[in-house]
């Protein structure tokens, strides 16, 4: 079993950051001592990690693989899935991985893709095919017919393809729909309660009847499978948890009482909100006017967010990073994945570590990973960043700053000088 060294670095573990510089020793793929040890480890590898901060890997918790610069115009033209066809999306989907993983990303939670990729994925790099990050994967997301936004392209074209949805009429159609998706492989359902998240429908407009909510949910647990949510509107998402949803995606009008209720019960939350200041400068406006939604999204609500963003990770709501990179505004490319984390603690007012602490422990424990923090038994995912991530995040978003990445205990990445790996003997260690 292969046995590595890094020494000489500043720690963040998930949660914090260790005093003074240290070592982590890897073996195989676990991590099986952190602190200055001169002991009797005697790794093949030893890598000088000069001052710079070690970190767990990350994981983006809302991904869709195969979105390749979606422009929202084309939501009305088509499903959204259906852009290209099954082959191309999978190219797409395989790029985007490797590109995750070379910005310092070991986890991605799929949320909703089209063409069963999420698992196709996840088999590739079981067999070694591609290499990428590891992987929950999503089914298609599951949808009643009709249901504004989420369904708006001509019933002609939708004969052709759902796409990356799966539209259901009735609790035994949804059953089903969830049965079939984890068949395929599917590891965490999306399902969509409601539309919005940057564009707003009449409240009124529901993807789900009581019925068909609580037997989805039922459905994908009695699989041991979790669920999340598309889900923006108020009573909707306190239905959506009190029912065991187990992840809120967006959760734009979250509020005092669905924070407490989203810590007694344990949901996460993707607040997704970097795609939606991205998209309030691009197209909102112009969406409003054209599909003549009757909603508009003020400039209050917005900030309303954003404060109760802050306000449920202050309260201790597993708060995780993702976003829905791959539509023009944020495409799938190198550093992209690491914009969104500035945004929240230079925009929005979360403090530094906190974000971190989304971006690592928060997300490896919704992947199901043991990794996601620096301590002993831990997966070796591991970044080597060149700066201090609790003092400037944004230095995550340069790739050429994440300069050893170890995923697993292998290097998938390593631009250390050369000079400093393999040529200090144990002694140097401390
Ligand atoms: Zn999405």
């Amino acid at each position: 079993m292969s046995r590595k060294t890094i020494f000489n670095v500043e720690i963040f573990d998930g949660e914090k950051s260790l005093p003074g510089r240290s070592s982590v020793h890897v073996s195989g793929d676990r991590i099986v001592a952190v602190g200055n040890t001169t002991g009797d480890f005697a790794a093949d590898e030893l890598i000088d990690g000069n001052g710079m901060t070690l970190m767990p890997g990350m994981t983006t918790c809302h991904f869709h693989a195969e979105f390749a610069y979606l422009k929202v115009e084309t939501y009305f033209d088509h499903a959204v899935g259906t852009e290209r066809p099954p082959g191309m999306l999978m190219l797409v989907a395989a790029n985007s991985m490797k590109t995750a993983l070379m910005s310092g990303y070991t986890g991605v939670i799929g949320a909703a893709c089209s063409a069963q990729i999420d698992p196709q994925l996840k088999m590739a790099m079981n067999e070694g095919i591609i290499i990428g990050p590891r992987i929950l994967p999503c089914s298609r997301g599951l949808d009643s017919p009709g249901h504004g936004l989420n369904d708006p392209a001509p019933w002609w074209k939708k004969m052709m393809a759902e796409g990356s949805f799966r539209f259901c009429d009735g609790p035994d159609e949804f059953r089903r729909a969830v049965r079939d998706e984890v068949r395929m492989g599917a590891e965490i359902i999306k399902i969509f309660p409601t539309t919005g998240h940057g564009a707003e429908e009449p409240h009124n407009i529901k993807g789900f009847t009581d019925d068909e909510l609580r037997v989805t949910i039922e459905a994908a647990h009695q699989r041991n499978v979790k669920v999340r949510a598309h889900c923006c509107y108020r009573d909707d998402i306190f239905k959506c948890i009190e029912y065991g949803v187990d992840v809120i995606d967006h959760g734009d009008e979250i509020d005092d009482e669905i924070i407490e209720l989203m810590i007694r019960k344990g949901t996460y939350f993707v607040p997704s909100m970097y795609n939606v200041k991205m998209l309030r400068a691009q197209t909102q406006f112009n969406l409003h006017e054209a599909y003549d939604m009757n909603e508009r999204r003020t400039d209050d609500a917005y900030y309303t967010t954003l404060e109760n963003v802050k306000k449920a990770s202050r309260a201790g709501v597993k708060v995780v990073s993702g976003d829905d990179y791959g539509l023009e505004a944020i495409p799938h490319a190198l550093g992209e994945y690491s914009k969104e984390h500035p945004y929240y603690v230079d925009e929005v007012g979360v403090p530094a570590t906190e974000v971190l602490t989304w971006a690592t422990k928060n997300g490896a424990e919704l992947l199901g990973q043991n990794s996601g923090m620096i301590a002993v038994g831990k997966l070796a995912d591991l970044i080597l960043v060149e700066g201090r991530p609790t003092e400037d995040i944004g230095c995550l978003v340069d790739v050429n700053n994440i300069r050893l990445i170890m995923l697993g205990g292998d290097v998938v990445k390593n631009t250390v000088d050369e000079m400093s790996i393999g040529r200090v003997g144990l002694a140097a260690i401390s």
